[in-house]
C-alpha cells in the first residue's frame, strides 16, 4: 500500500494561462482546439481532451514541461512517440501532451564502441527514418525492429519492440547501451548499465512511467542488400512449431535471419483466407494442395534469408534449399519472393498505403497481444485459433516463438515463465460485420479464457483498469516497478494513459 509520507507541494492548481507563461519553451505550446491528434490514438477506442499539446525543441523544454506540472497539484505529462497505442496509453486527460516527434531531428551521431558500431537517436525519431539513414549514410541498420517502422524510438523501447529478428537478437530493449531521459521530477539523466542503471532497466519496457526517453544509443550491424522473403503453409499446428521453434534454436549460420508466422483460416475468404498468403500476385495458393486432414485453420511460417546481390543465385538457392529441406510444411504450398532489404523491412508501409486507400487504416482497431508460454500455446491453438477465432480476425493473427534468455530480466517487461514463448498478435481491422464493442468483448473472453485455464501467458502492451490487474499482471516484479516509480516519478506525473498509478501532489513514498 502507499503510503502519503512525501513533501506536500503548494496547491498551484494554474490554468493553461498560467502554465504557458511559466514556460520559456524553445519550442511551441498549444491549446484550445488546435490540439488535432493529441486526444486520439490508433486503436480509436478511447479520445480524451488534453490541457495543452507541446512540441519541444528538445531535452531541456521537456524538463521544463516536467517541472512545470509537478509545481501543480494535479497536471500529468504524457509522452507521444507517434500515437500508435491501442488504448489511449499516449493520452493524458486535462494534463500535457508532448508531441515526441517534434524532437525527431535532434540527435542523428554514428559511434564506435568497443569496437562496435552504435547510433545515437532521438526518443522521437521514427524507426523507418532511423532505418534510411543508417542504410543510406553508413550501409549499417539496427539489429531488431518491429514488423511496422511508423513508431518511435521511445515508443517501442517504452514496450519491447518485437518482430521476426528477436528470437536472435532479443527485442529492440536488449539492443540499446544508453538513455537520455527526463525524469518525472524533470531530471534530465543519462544511463546505462553501468551508469544509474535503475533507471535504465526500469525505462527500458517501462511503459513510460519513469522518464520520458529523449536519445536512446542503438547498436548496429552491416545492413544486408536484399532478403528471400519465404512463406510455408502447415496444416497441423505441432508441425509448425516444432519447425518454427527449431529455426529459432538453431546457430545463427544454420538458421534464417527472420522467424514469424500466421493463423488463417481454411477457406476462400480474401482477408482471412487462402488469399492472404501469397507474396506474390502471380502466385496463387491452390486448395488442392490442402491435406484432408486440415482443419478450420492452416499455418504459415514467414522466413527470410539475408544476402547480398553480388551473391551468385546458385548460392543463395542453395542455402535456402538446404535449410528448407528439414522442414515439414506442405511441399506444394511454398510462396517466395526476393525483395530488396528496405522493401522487406518496409513491407507493413505498403500494407498501410493499401489500407489507407480502401479507408480502413483510421478505423478502431481493437488489437490484442499475449505472450503465451510454450507450455500453453497447445491449448491456446485448439479453443482460440481452432473455435474461437476460427473465421480469422479481419487483419493478421500473428503467432511465432521467443526466447527468453534473448530478453534481459532487469528491464520492467514482464514474460511468461519457460524459455520459449510465442507472441500472439490479433490484428484486427474493424469492417462490416460484429461491431468494435463485440470485437473489444471477444479479447476480454480470450484473456478471461486464458487466466480461467491457468495458461502461462501475460499481455504485451498491457491494459488494464484496476490496480489489482496491474498487480497480477507484474506479479513478483510489481514491487520493484512500484519502487522504481517512487525513485523517478514520484508525484505519478507521467504517462497517466497507463493507469498503473494515480497522481498525486505529494510523493507517492
Ligand atoms: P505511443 O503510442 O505514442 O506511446 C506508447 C507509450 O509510450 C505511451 O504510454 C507513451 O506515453 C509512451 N512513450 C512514447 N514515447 C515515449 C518516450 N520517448 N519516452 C517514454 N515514454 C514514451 N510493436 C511491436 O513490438 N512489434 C511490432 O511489430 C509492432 N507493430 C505494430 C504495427 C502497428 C500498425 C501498430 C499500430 C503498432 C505496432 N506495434 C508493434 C506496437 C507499438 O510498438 C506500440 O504501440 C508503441 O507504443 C507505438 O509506438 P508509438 O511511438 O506510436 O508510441
Amino acid at each position: 500500500m502507499i503510503a502519503c509520507l512525501g513533501r506536500i507541494v503548494p496547491s498551484a492548481d494554474a490554468d493553461v494561462s498560467t502554465i504557458s507563461q511559466s514556460l520559456d519553451l524553445q519550442g511551441s505550446f498549444e491549446s484550445g482546439g488546435i490540439m488535432g491528434v493529441a486526444g486520439k490514438d490508433f486503436g480509436g477506442l478511447y479520445s480524451v481532451k488534453p490541457l495543452a499539446l507541446i512540441k519541444p525543441s528538445g531535452t531541456e523544454d521537456i524538463a521544463q514541461v516536467v517541472k512545470a506540472a509537478a509545481r501543480t497539484s494535479h497536471l500529468t505529462v504524457a509522452a507521444r512517440g507517434n500515437g500508435h497505442s491501442i488504448n489511449g496509453q499516449a493520452m493524458a486527460s486535462g494534463g500535457l501532451v508532448i508531441d515526441m516527434r517534434s524532437t525527431e531531428e535532434n540527435h542523428f551521431k554514428l559511434l564506435t564502441i568497443d569496437g562496435s558500431p552504435c547510433i545515437d537517436v532521438s526518443g522521437g525519431a521514427l524507426w523507418e527514418d532511423v532505418l534510411k539513414r543508417c542504410v543510406l549514410m553508413f550501409g549499417l541498420a539496427p539489429r531488431s525492429w518491429t514488423d511496422y517502422l511508423s513508431l518511435t524510438v521511445g515508443g517501442t523501447l517504452s514496450n519491447a519492440g518485437v518482430s521476426g529478428q528477436a528470437f536472435r537478437y532479443g527485442p529492440q530493449t536488449s539492443n540499446v547501451t544508453e538513455l537520455e531521459v527526463v525524469t518525472g521530477k524533470g531530471e534530465i539523466t543519462v544511463c546505462s548499465e553501468t551508469q544509474n542503471s535503475e533507471l535504465f532497466f526500469g525505462a527500458l519496457g517501462g511503459l513510460g512511467q519513469f522518464g520520458i526517453i529523449t536519445r536512446a544509443r542503438v547498436k548496429l550491424q552491416p545492413a544486408p542488400n536484399m532478403v528471400r522473403w519465404i512463406r510455408l503453409v502447415y496444416s497441423e499446428f505441432e508441425e509448425f512449431t516444432r519447425d518454427a521453434e527449431f529455426l529459432v534454436t538453431r546457430e545463427e549460420a544454420e538458421s534464417f535471419d527472420y522467424v514469424e508466422g500466421f493463423v488463417f483460416s481454411n477457406s476462400d475468404d480474401p482477408i482471412n483466407g487462402w488469399p492472404s498468403v501469397p507474396l506474390d500476385p502471380d502466385h496463387d495458393f491452390n486448395p488442392v494442395h490442402i491435406p484432408q486432414s486440415a482443419g478450420p485453420v492452416l499455418y504459415c511460417l514467414e522466413v527470410a534469408l539475408h544476402y547480398s546481390h553480388t551473391d551468385h543465385p546458385s548460392t543463395i538457392q542453395t542455402a535456402v534449399s538446404g535449410l528448407l529441406e528439414r522442414l515439414g510444411f506442405v511441399r506444394r504450398l511454398k510462396f517466395q519472393v526476393n525483395v530488396s532489404y528496405m522493401e522487406f523491412l518496409l513491407r507493413v508501409k505498403r500494407v498501410e498505403e493499401h489500407a489507407n486507400a480502401n479507408g480502413i487504416w483510421d478505423s478502431p482497431h481493437p488489437w490484442l497481444n499475449i505472450f503465451v508460454s510454450k507450455s500453453s500455446i497447445v491449448d491456446f491453438d485448439r479453443t482460440v485459433f481452432k473455435k474461437m477465432l476460427k473465421d480469422g480476425v479481419g487483419g493478421p493473427m500473428l503467432i511465432y516463438p521467443l526466447l527468453r534468455s534473448k530478453w534481459d530480466d532487469r528491464t520492467s517487461v514482464v514474460l511468461p515463465e519457460g524459455e520459449v514463448f510465442y507472441i500472439v498478435a490479433l490484428l484486427r481491422f474493424v469492417r462490416k460485420g460484429p461491431s468494435v464493442e463485440k470485437l473489444v468483448a471477444q479479447n476480454h473472453e480470450i484473456v478471461k479464457w486464458c487466466n480461467k485455464e491457468g495458461l502461462d501467458f501475460k499481455l504485451y502492451l498491457p491494459h488494464y483498469q484496476s490496480r489489482e490487474e496491474w498487480k497480477r499482471h507484474f506479479g513478483k516484479q510489481w514491487s520493484r516497478f512500484v519502487e522504481r516509480k517512487f525513485s523517478f516519478d514520484p508525484m505519478a506525473i507521467l504517462a497517466p494513459g497507463q493507469k498503473i498509478f494515480k497522481r498525486t501532489h505529494t510523493n507517492l513514498n
